[in-house]
Parts: C-alpha cells; structure tokens; sequence
C-alpha cells in the first residue's frame, strides 16, 4: 500500500468533496495518510480528521511563516496536542525566508522551541525548509536533530545538502517536483540518496506532479511520483511503494 506522508486534506480546497475523496483512497490503494499541521488552526482540524479516519494520522506544529500566533500560552496549548495518540510527529516547523514575515528572528526562535518539543514528547519532526538552507542545517546541527529524526519534507535543495541530511539520520520527502520537466535538481538527490531514505509525499492541496500540474493535488496522484522514483532507481513501481512504506513505518512509528 502506498503511505502519504504528507498532505493538507483540512485545506479550503477540499471543502466540496473531503470525505467523499479520503473515503476513496483506500481503494485506490493509498493505505495511510499524515494530515500535517501548518497552524494552531490546522493542527486543530488535523487531528480531527485523524480522529474521523482510522488511516489518518496528524501531524501537530506550527509552519514558520505562522510562528507569529505563538506564545507561551498557545505552545502549552501546542505541546498538549502533541501527545494525542495519533500524533506521530511534530510539524511542519523549520524556516522560510522566502517570505520576510515574520522576522527571521522570530522563525527561528520557535523553529528551536518546536524541535525541543519533539525531542521532548519523543516524536519526529516534518522539516519545511525554504530559501534557509545554511540557517536550517546549522540549527538543526546545533539542537542535535540526529537524535529527534524525522523528514525534511518537499526537499528542494542541492544532492550534497540531501546526504549531509542522510548522514544525520533523516529522510527526505520527494513529491510531485520529481516529475516536472525543471525537477533535475530533485532528480539528483533521488539518484544519489538510498532508497531507504525516501519517502513519497504530495503536500495535497499543492505541487501537482505531471501530467496534473497546475491542478488540485491529492494522494490519488502519487502512483506519478512513486513511477518517476521507480525509472531514476532502476527499480519496480511496487519495489518504490514496499520500500517507501516500510521507510515511513519507522521513521513515523506506526
Ligand atoms: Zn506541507
């Protein structure tokens, strides 16, 4: 069966057919789903949808572009979330420079609290990192990250970058960019990584893979991904769906 490791299934986009497609996917062959946290709101609905679907899991943290909403007051409430029986991880968290709001300052001082959480609750974190590559290795080199685990999700950064990750023990996220004709990037850090390391993700509503790019993402569309990953790794399709599940097994506890 195939694991998505990451969607937004609580995002408005699927407000005219969510249960009708997350009833669906099971028999298209898509076993399990992480429904991953992006604010105190999303996280809310996120385990409410997990709750609602035996193969929902969630995913509680607060994405750094929304760190804003966060106090002490809204983190005691953050950290509660973190220890309902299917929260399998904490995320998505990390840094974003590609919008300047809020402060890098303010990113990364709630990027450190939420990786502290994790090592605290014993979960492991969904990295989303953007345009903050040096800022994101250093801190997560400086908090020890090796011994949290986790996935750096939507991984858009160099192959070089992609194994220094391996090495810390993590995995990497690849998701429907694999399949664009300007993925070359992604393409080499799948060919480099062993296959033990990845994990087929969509980030549904978002990034399409061909030949539905532009269009509403769901978890229907990962046999594209996990078909793209089959012909770079000279491997089966079934091989890429075997070993991806048993890679977010492990890493997601489940
Ligand atoms: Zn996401």
């Amino acid at each position: 069966m195939i694991f998505e490791t990451h969607a937004h299934y609580d995002d408005e986009a699927f407000d005219d057919d969510r249960d009708t497609l997350l009833s669906s996917m099971q028999a298209n062959g898509i076993g399990l789903i992480v429904n991953v946290g992006a604010s105190l709101k999303s996280t809310t609905a996120s385990i409410r949808l997990a709750e609602k679907y035996p193969f929902v899991y969630a995913a509680a943290g607060v994405h750094p572009n929304e760190t804003a909403e966060l106090n002490e007051d809204s983190f005691a409430w953050l950290r509660e979330q973190c220890l309902h029986k299917k929260v399998v991880a904490v995320g998505e968290i990390g840094l974003d420079y590609y919008w300047d709001e809020p402060s890098h300052e303010i990113q990364k001082l709630w990027f450190a609290r939420q990786l502290e959480l994790a090592r605290e609750v014993q979960k492991p974190v969904i990295i989303h990192s953007r345009d903050a590559a040096k800022d994101t290795f250093d801190m997560m080199t400086a908090h020890n990250a090796g011994e949290i685990g986790g996935v750096i999700h939507c991984f858009s950064y160099s192959a070089e970058m992609a194994q220094e990750y391996v090495k810390m023990g993590f995995y990497i996220g690849v998701g429907g960019v694999v399949t664009f004709k300007n993925g070359k990037k992604l393409k080499e850090v799948v060919e480099v990584i062993p296959m033990e390391r990845i994990l087929l993700e969509t980030d549904s509503p978002y990034l399409s893979p061909e030949p539905n790019r532009g269009k509403r993402n769901s978890s229907l569309n990962i046999p594209y991904i996990a078909q793209k990953i089959a012909e770079i790794k000279g491997m089966s399709y079934d091989e890429v769906v075997s070993v991806t599940e048993e890679n977010a097994r492990r890493m997601y506890h489940i």
